[in-house]
């Protein structure tokens, strides 16, 4: 599989104030794929200043993924969540003689995969932002159509190896777009973005730390912006105690620097709604 880099329009923008000043046609609608057990410990970084005593206890979250509808320019998924092979199977047919240690586990009801909510909406997809290459945003890949554009951002990794650890998400994928993100503006206080249209409507933002290509997303609707996190944030308590995920994190300082940015561009943009990585709009 060949990687490309991602095409971008030079945006005309001057910070998000004229961002916001300009909404466009764009709404988003979002789907549950599944389900995901994480420790409080780690979703909170237990070893933050402002964590105090963080419970020992487990959490269910839901596993989403993300429909762009923009009136001129069609359908784009953010994020796939899981395809139906975890609805039998808690580790979605993922092979290999490490399966077994390495593979996360998750919960799947009938008719939560990805492919039905697109399929029930009679959905044709331009395209899928990836915010990064983890399982259960991107295990969906292999029910969805392959001649498609599939984005993620520079730097993103997948710790797919044969015959070892592999689930074969990129099959019959010819080619991956990358964005590289030192060739964006940088729109404080959040860093580089990416006009991933054209137009102002969907913005790629560059939150490392979690992964060291995470991307978190802007939709600039007529409703008003919406900023999805992705796993910059996995839970709302990650933004009311300003303190980032630790768990299944590359980099926790780079992580708790993108959350930092984040509160910020809330504290200053205070008409932009949020949800978080794993929370149910
Ligand atoms: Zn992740």
């Amino acid at each position: 599989m060949k990687i490309v880099p991602f095409p971008l329009k030079k945006s005309s923008n001057k910070g998000w104030k004229d961002v916001f000043s300009n909404p466009r046609p764009v709404t988003v609608e979002s789907f549950k794929t599944g389900t995901v057990t994480l420790n409080m410990r780690g979703t909170l970084n237990p070893k933050h200043p402002n964590a105090g005593h963080i419970e020992d206890e487990d959490l269910e979250v839901p596993i989403m993924a993300h429909l762009v509808h923009h009136d001129d320019f069609g359908d784009y998924l953010l994020d796939t969540g899981l395809d139906a092979s975890y609805c039998n199977d808690p580790r979605g047919n993922v092979r290999g003689i490490f399966s077994w240690i390495f593979t996360d586990e998750f919960q799947q009801e009938k008719d939560e995969n990805i492919a039905y909510h697109l399929n029930k909406r009679g959905i044709k997809l331009e395209g899928v932002f990836l915010s990064h290459l983890h399982s259960d945003h991107m295990a969906g890949i292999r029910e969805l159509p392959h001649d498609i554009q599939y984005v993620i951002g520079k730097g993103e990794k997948c710790l797919e190896s044969k015959p070892f650890h592999y689930g074969g998400y990129f099959k019959g994928l010819e080619a991956i777009h990358e964005i590289d993100f030192s060739t964006v503006e940088t729109m404080p206080p959040l860093g580089p973005s990416a006009d991933l249209l054209g137009d102002g409507s969907l913005w790629a933002i560059h939150t490392p730390g979690h992964t060291k290509g995470h991307m978190s997303f802007l939709v600039n609707g007529l409703g008003g912006p919406l900023l999805l996190t992705i796993d910059a944030c996995f839970i709302r308590e990650n933004l009311e105690r300003s303190v980032a995920p630790s768990s299944y994190t590359w980099n926790v300082e780079r992580a708790q620097k993108s959350l930092d940015n984040i509160l910020e561009f809330l504290r200053e943009y205070p008409q932009v709604r949020v949800i978080c990585g794993h929370e149910k709009p």
